[in-house]
């Protein structure tokens, strides 16, 4: 039933990186070529490891179930942003490090040797390659204080990735010192042929999938305060898809039915019922005019995608914790749980800043009342409660502790999902509560977040050994190169 797509770990998808790395540089080693110092070896070898780096920089936009569907697609997202970085500064290095051996022998002629660099035509690809890149990063980092749509931005985002690795191919191809021809030549070629499939992965394939199996607006209801519950159901003619609860889609409708447009959202329901329930929360362009879809409009779905499911876990306890419209995949492992009588002690904590911001109230009180499940119930809300089984204050630690009472932390796994600053302060705390870090897993639906939870730090500094990886392998090929 569900997708036979085989997911990478993070110490696969680790190792997988530092290959696509290693391979130009191995291949280079075959190579026999002018003689030359140590920093231009290294300066080559930046260059083949960022431009291999930034060919992998298209599989690592969360579209890839094999790539970010075990590790999350915040994670991915998160290793994305800070492969970046190492690639920018890689790719600034390469032309600097070629003129190291010179500046310490005549500072003048590394300047003009330099500057011939950037203004020799020879090597303008290589120049239009970087400046893409300094763009393209710039303006990730800024997006948020860009006066750009999002999809805007996304769609300057791809073609800033494109000219720069289509220019760093041309540059490696034309006047690389190891890239010229033999097996270094035919790896850009490959890689190049990579990126055309990936692009028309994305943008073909998927494009003709969502116009050949389109989706109907069955019914959309609002739910709470600014929050909307779509019913999508497959039009005569599509396949039902297959998920588990708790798994997201990507979302288009009517005419806007392009990747390009399409916005992720976690499907609030339950395999056991025909079709799709989103549960939407007002939050900017295309989300604010959810609720005035006109119901009967074509609906393009592309998924199902993440691992947030009970599937993925299969914990003895379930703690699920949902903090806002973070409820969504929440609703729908909790549905499922209904729909399939799962007897598995479950506790659901539910917390919003104001009571009429709490979705689909009546009916999570019915399942937790009609004995179906193995059940308890805390309502959170920050401002005043307006029903007597609600509470107010934050999921604190002492509230935390009370929810798990009569639970091994060892055994039970939480699943949450809501605001940053609500995930980490949960996972943290529930670390402190003796809950092993591999039991605290969550969903976070913005990935520009810059708070961190301890896990998440765990996890940078995984990251981070992926870097120091490629400096060492770097540092490696000059020597032996050398
Ligand atoms: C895995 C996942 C599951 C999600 N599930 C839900 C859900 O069940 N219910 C819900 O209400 N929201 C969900 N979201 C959030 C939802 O996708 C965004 O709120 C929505 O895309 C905002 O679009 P907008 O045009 O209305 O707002 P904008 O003003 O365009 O964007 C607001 C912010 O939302 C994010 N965003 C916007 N468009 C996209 C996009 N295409 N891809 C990724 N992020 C985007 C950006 O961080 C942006 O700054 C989920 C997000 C993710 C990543």
């Amino acid at each position: 039933m569900h997708s036979a797509i085989p997911r990478l770990s993070g110490n696969q998808l680790a190792l997988a990186y530092l290959l696509a790395a290693a391979v130009p540089l191995t291949l280079a080693l075959t190579q026999s070529v002018a003689r030359g110092h140590a920093w231009e070896y290294a300066a080559a070898a930046l260059g083949l490891v960022a431009l291999a780096g930034m060919a992998v920089q298209f599989v690592t936009s969360g579209r890839f179930e094999a790539v970010s569907g075990k590790l999350g697609i915040d994670k991915i997202m998160s290793f994305h942003k800070i492969a970046a970085w190492w690639l920018l500064l890689g790719v600034l290095a390469h032309p600097l490090l070629y003129v190291v051996p010179t500046w310490t022998a005549d500072p003048d002629l590394a300047w003009m040797r330099l500057e011939f660099y950037l203004s020799d035509p020879a090597y303008r690809s290589g120049v239009v390659a970087l400046g893409a890149m300094l763009l393209l990063v710039i303006s990730s980092a800024l997006r948020e204080r860009l006066p750009l749509p999002y999809e805007a931005w996304r769609a300057t985002h791809v073609v800033l990735a494109l000219v720069s690795v289509g220019g760093g191919l041309h540059h490696a191809l034309a006047v690389g010192r190891f890239s010229i021809d033999g097996p270094v030549a035919m790896f850009w070629w490959l890689l190049g042929a990579g990126v055309v499939a990936v692009m028309v992965t994305l943008y073909g394939w998927r494009w003709w999938h969502l116009h050949r199996h389109p989706w109907r607006l069955a019914a959309v209801e609002k739910r709470a305060d600014r929050m909307w519950e779509l019913d999508i159901q497959p039009q005569p003619g599509t396949p039902p898809m297959p998920y588990h609860a708790g798994q997201f889609v990507w979302m288009t409708d009517r005419g806007r039915r392009f990747p390009l447009m399409d916005h992720p959202f976690s499907i609030a329901d339950s395999p056991e019922r025909p079709g799709l329930s989103l549960l939407i929360k007002e939050a900017g362009d295309y989300t604010n005019q959810i609720g005035a879809l006109p119901e009967g409009c074509t609906i393009g779905i592309d998924g199902p995608y993440g691992e947030f499911t009970l599937e993925a876990h299969d914990p003895a306890a379930v703690l699920l914790i949902g903090g806002g419209v973070g409820i969504a995949p929440i609703l729908g492992i909790l549905r499922d749980m209904a729909a399939r009588g799962d007897r598995r002690p479950v506790r659901l904590v539910y917390a919003a800043g104001h009571p009429e911001n709490l979705a689909n109230l009546e009916e999570i009180r019915q399942i937790a009342a009609s004995g179906a499940l193995n059940l308890k119930l805390w309502l959170l809300t920050e401002d005043p409660p307006t029903a007597p089984d609600m509470h107010q204050g934050i999921l604190s630690p002492e509230r935390l502790r009370e929810v798990l009472q009569g639970l091994d932390p060892k055994t039970t796994k939480a699943m949450m999902c809501g605001p940053g600053p609500m995930v980490v302060a949960v996972s943290d705390a529930l670390l402190d509560l003796g809950m092993p870090m591999a039991n605290v897993v969550y969903e976070r639906f913005d990935y520009s977040g810059s708070m961190r939870s301890r896990q998440d730090r765990a996890r940078t500094r995984a990251f981070v050994s992926v870097g120091a990886a490629l400096g060492v392998l770097v540092a490696g090929f000059a020597f032996l190169a050398g």
